[in-house]
């Protein structure tokens, strides 16, 4: 049986990512409800919003879901007790050391899976005895690793460092792209940019068009300095450009960013001076579709796709 499966007890080896102000409850229960892991993003939620989310969760779905604490957003404390309280069975950390969490969420009987860009980051996770890691590359959307490793060359190194499973993040947008992870030795793929053009996501109209609208080239890394970000290139992202280009120390940066930018993107839907977080792969979604659509897309594919490989015409 696939290792992934076995550890959230579920059926289909896709999980949703958490992603700031996209991943609501109603997103995280209509992936489980189709046999993949769901995640609340707990990152953009005020401590009584994510026990709402996480509530409503539950009432939503009977089968395994998830929360995403980025470490480096505040109320941390809040939210474990929520997540612990609520008995939520698995904990996806990212952003941060799992050194400090992982036992605590353990000892509560919860699984815990910490996000990686790199081999080291996975063996320490490992070492701290994280369930399972999330490998994700540069292509991705949101906050990424400082070394610009890709996908397809992060996911074999991280395979060959650890024992625990590993879940490939990071450009898999289709059920193709998912097969090819799963090719470089991944247990499982998280999805993030497809599902944040989904129905269910929390994103703003906009933001879902503009993703749609997005094409190859239109996503950049940025911000290495205060912590790396990939999204589209727009008016804000012009001024951060601009300040580059003048040598600006880190505390302009800061104050170019200034408060709330993710939620003026994503959430409120101001294309231009908002902070639009999405991976490279945002030129492959053409429409906004339900996660049932999606996900069904994506075991469609993945076979589709196997069948293909494993054809005549593929021998050599
Ligand atoms: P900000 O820190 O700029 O602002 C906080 C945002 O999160 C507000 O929109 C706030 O909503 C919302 N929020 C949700 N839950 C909470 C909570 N529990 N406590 C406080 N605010 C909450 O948010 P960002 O997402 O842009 O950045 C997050 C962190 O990442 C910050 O530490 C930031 O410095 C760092 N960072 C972010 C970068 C980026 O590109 N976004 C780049 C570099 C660093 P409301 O407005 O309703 O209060």
């Amino acid at each position: 049986m696939n290792r992934i499966c076995k550890l959230f007890d579920i059926e289909k080896p896709i999980i949703q990512a958490g992603m700031i102000w996209c991943s609501p409850w109603q997103l995280a229960s209509a992936v489980s409800n189709k046999g993949g892991l769901g995640i609340i993003g707990s990152g953009s939620m005020y401590p009584e919003v994510l026990e709402e989310h996480v509530v409503k969760c539950k009432q939503a779905t009977d089968k395994p879901f998830a929360v995403n604490i980025p470490l480096l957003y505040p109320n941390i404390e809040e939210h474990v007790n929520t997540i612990i309280k609520h008995k939520v069975p698995v904990v996806f950390t990212s952003a941060g050391s799992p050194k400090k969490l992982t036992p605590i969420l353990k000892d509560a009987g919860i699984k815990v899976v910490h996000v990686v860009s790199s081999t080291v980051f996975a063996q320490k996770s490992e070492a701290a005895g994280v369930d399972a890691v999330v490998a994700e590359g540069f292509e991705a959307g949101g906050h990424n690793g400082r070394d610009e490793t890709t996908t397809m060359c992060l996911i074999p190194n991280v395979v060959k460092a650890v024992d625990i499973p590993v879940i490939a993040a990071g450009g898999i947008g289709s059920g193709r792209g998912m097969l090819a992870a799963m090719a470089l030795g991944a247990d499982a793929v998280q999805v993030g940019s497809r599902f944040a053009a989904s129905v269910e996501s929390s994103a703003h109209e906009n933001f879902k068009n503009k993703i749609v609208e997005s094409r190859e080239g239109d996503t950049i890394l940025t911000l290495k300095e205060l912590a790396p970000v990939r999204l589209i290139k727009n008016s804000f992202y012009e001024s951060v450009k601009n300040a580059y280009a003048r040598c600006a120390n880190v505390d302009e940066l800061k104050e170019i960013l200034g408060r709330a930018r993710a939620k003026k993107g994503m959430f409120e839907g101001d294309l231009e001076e908002g902070e639009l977080e999405i991976g490279q792969v945002s030129s492959q979604i053409n429409e906004v579709k339900s996660a049932g659509e999606i996900f069904d897309d994506f075991v469609k594919e993945y076979h589709e796709a196997r069948t293909e490989l494993l054809s005549e015409s593929a021998n050599f």
